[in-house]
């Protein structure tokens, strides 16, 4: 199989849509954008070794690959239309092609995503995904907009995928729940249309719930608590970890691809409501403060410190 036969190959594979004029085959796609509408545009690469582990399923990557763009759509509020695929491949293997493939666009028909183009290289593993994205203007959510007074909220549970990455890293066999989550994240698709007409700053928490909030703080202007005896953990989680362990996978651990968003306090009922409508559960983890940065406090109000922040590429 040689490159061509390979885009040939996802080509067949892929589904279209309506507002796909021209999809993979021309030297670029061609896409109508509703009228009244912004496009909303998110990329986001996986390295071998670096975003996943040599060990996992081409299967597994397939659907990352999609799920970490999606969750970045799912922040800002919109709704998913297109994507393309950048695949860099040391050769082409018709079965991790097909088990890739068999991730990937599992994800994207689930969330009727339209894979589009693309590009393929040789070279050291590495994906990069770009989606596409439609949002109303007046439902747009942003980093920027928490206010002081605000209460944080998160979906979900976090903790889990970091949890089977330090399994993993400690030799020993992940828990299979917690592997789900690190492997095959959900993006918040729908909790981030739920909430977009009252939330005022949204984030999806891929390093990080303490970092991942202070680019929210950053971006707004103001601090926050956080109650990190209150994050929302599964229950596999707490059967593994506790203390400061638990506290340092929920608070720092990454890869959760949940929305950490800020809201009026009176604004509690119907965020409530919005989102056990859709089945996500939702935590009051804390509140916008004046000043910067984030504060953690524990459960009997002294500070906790945890022992590193986010993942912060370079350094
Ligand atoms: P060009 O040389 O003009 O960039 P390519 O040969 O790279 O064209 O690609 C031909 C067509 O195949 C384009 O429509 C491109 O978007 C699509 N394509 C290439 N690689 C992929 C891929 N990995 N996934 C989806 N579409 C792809
Ligand atoms: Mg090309």
């Amino acid at each position: 199989m040689g490159e061509f036969d390979l885009v040939a190959h996802i080509r067949n594979r892929a589904r279209t849509r309506d507002d796909v004029i021209l999809g993979i085959g021309d030297d670029a796609a061609l896409l109508q954008v509703p009228p009244g509408k912004l496009l909303v545009v998110a990329t986001d690469t996986l390295n071998a070794g670096v975003h996943f582990r040599d060990d996992t399923a081409p299967a597994d990557i397939g659907w990352k690959a999609l799920a970490v763009n999606l969750s970045d759509l799912a922040a800002m509020g919109a709704e998913p239309a297109w994507c393309t695929l950048s695949l860099s491949l040391p050769e082409i293997d018709p079965a991790w092609v097909d088990g890739f493939l068999d991730g990937f666009l599992g994800l994207a028909n689930a969330y009727g995503v339209a894979l589009v183009g693309g590009d393929t290289t040789r070279g050291p593993l590495s994906i990069c995904v770009t989606v596409h994205g439609l949002v109303d203007p007046s439902r747009v959510l942003r980093r920027a907009g928490a206010r002081v007074g605000d209460d944080l909220w998160v979906t979900g549970t976090l903790g889990d995928a970091a949890g089977a990455l330090a399994q993993l890293q400690a030799g020993l066999k992940s828990q299979p729940e917690l592997r789900q989550r690190l492997d095959r994240p959900a993006p918040r698709i729908a909790a981030g249309r739920a909430i977009a007409d009252l939330a005022h700053g949204c984030i999806d928490i891929s390093d990080g719930l303490l970092a991942d909030l202070g680019h929210v703080c950053a971006a707004s202007n103001v601090g926050a608590i956080v109650e990190v005896d209150k994050l929302p953990g599964s229950p596999a989680l707490a059967a593994a970890f506790a203390g400061d362990a638990l506290r340092t996978l929920q608070g720092s651990g990454g890869d959760d691809y949940e929305l950490c968003f800020s809201a009026a306090v009176d604004a509690r009922p119907a965020i409530r409501r919005a989102l056990e409508s859709i089945d996500v559960q939702a935590t009051l983890i804390g509140r916008i403060v004046a000043g910067q940065g984030v504060r953690a406090l524990r459960a009997d109000g002294s500070d906790w410190i945890p022992a590193r922040t986010g993942y912060v590429h370079f350094t």
